[in-house]
């Protein structure tokens, strides 16, 4: 088990220096071959393991991380190039089965997306409520997901859990897909012990302000943690879940004004230690989500 676990590794250290899209058919068509088997928990643990060890982090925290969620074709117009342009990568989860949907952006985007810098990360293949499947079902939107876009040669090393809604059995099967982390929809910052499998995030709805975001960034800066904010739709007016473009503009040059460090959750789960702080903080004073007093948002 430990020198299956080195071998994974070190195939994986490989891949960095090989290139993702060539090393990801490799590994699935080996991972196929041995596919014969009736139990798909086996068969997920057979996709191959991602690692923090090769990916290359700035200097430690606060660092800032912008989530975009479900794959929304108005963020891959109005939004991500904004953040690019800037400099700054994104972390865009896809939901593998609405790629054909017009709403949403196709495989050529998402590659476009992956080539700028961006990290792809995997958020199921119909979105549901994790927790409210079974064990059968679960396995498959979660492994079948990283495997839909190993298949398109992307490499998913981190999830997020769909409207936010997981828990240990849930957070279990995403470790056995090989993902080195998941995203939740709790608000609060992360620290250099926060649970890898349950990162917090802020929720960046219609309803949110930008004092209320730079509140939030101020406090990442103030104790050096990890603050993921997560978006959906941008410029789509009228929609619950959507910011205008003129929100995420007036972000980015705070972000540059403070030179907060901006890193995707890969990179932010490698340099995790590194991070100050080992408190549980939550962003108590900030309207975290739209959805009452639960801390779950069903926009994540
Ligand atoms: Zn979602």
């Amino acid at each position: 088990m430990k020198k299956t676990k080195r071998l994974s590794t070190l195939i994986i250290l490989s891949v960095a220096l090989a290139g993702g899209a060539v090393y990801a058919s490799r590994v699935l068509s080996a991972y196929r071959t041995a596919e014969a088997t009736p139990d798909p928990l086996a068969l997920c643990t057979r996709l191959p393991r991602s690692t923090a060890g090769a990916i290359k982090v700035p200097t430690a925290g606060p660092i800032v991380s912008i989530d975009f969620d479900d794959g929304f074709l108005s963020a891959y117009r109005y939004g991500i190039p904004l953040f690019n342009a800037a400099g700054f990568p994104v972390t865009a989860y896809i939901i593998t089965g609405d790629l054909q949907h017009s709403g949403n952006i196709d495989l050529t985007e998402i590659k476009a997306l992956e080539a700028a810098g961006n990290e792809i990360g995997a958020h199921t293949i119909t979105h549901p409520h994790l927790t409210n499947v079974s064990e059968t079902q679960a396995i498959d939107e979660i492994c079948g997901s990283r495997e839909a876009l190993l298949r398109l040669g992307i490499l998913t090393t981190t999830f997020a859990y769909p409207d936010g809604y997981s828990d240990p059995a849930v957070e279990s099967i995403v470790k056995d897909a090989g993902f080195i982390g998941a995203r939740d929809t709790e608000a609060g910052l992360n620290d250099a012990a926060i649970d890898p499998y349950k990162l917090k995030s802020y929720q960046v709805t219609a309803a949110t302000t930008l004092p209320e975001i730079e509140y939030a960034i101020a406090q990442a800066v103030q104790t050096k943690e990890w603050l993921i904010l997560t978006f959906h739709r941008v410029d789509d007016t009228g929609n619950s879940i959507s910011v205008p473009h003129q929100l995420i503009r007036g972000l980015i040059a705070y972000l540059k004004k403070d030179r907060i460090p901006v890193v995707t959750n890969a990179e932010g789960l490698a340099m995790k230690s590194r991070i100050a702080g080992t408190r549980d903080y939550l962003l108590s004073p900030v309207k975290a989500t739209t959805e009452g007093t639960s801390a779950r948002s069903r926009s994540g």
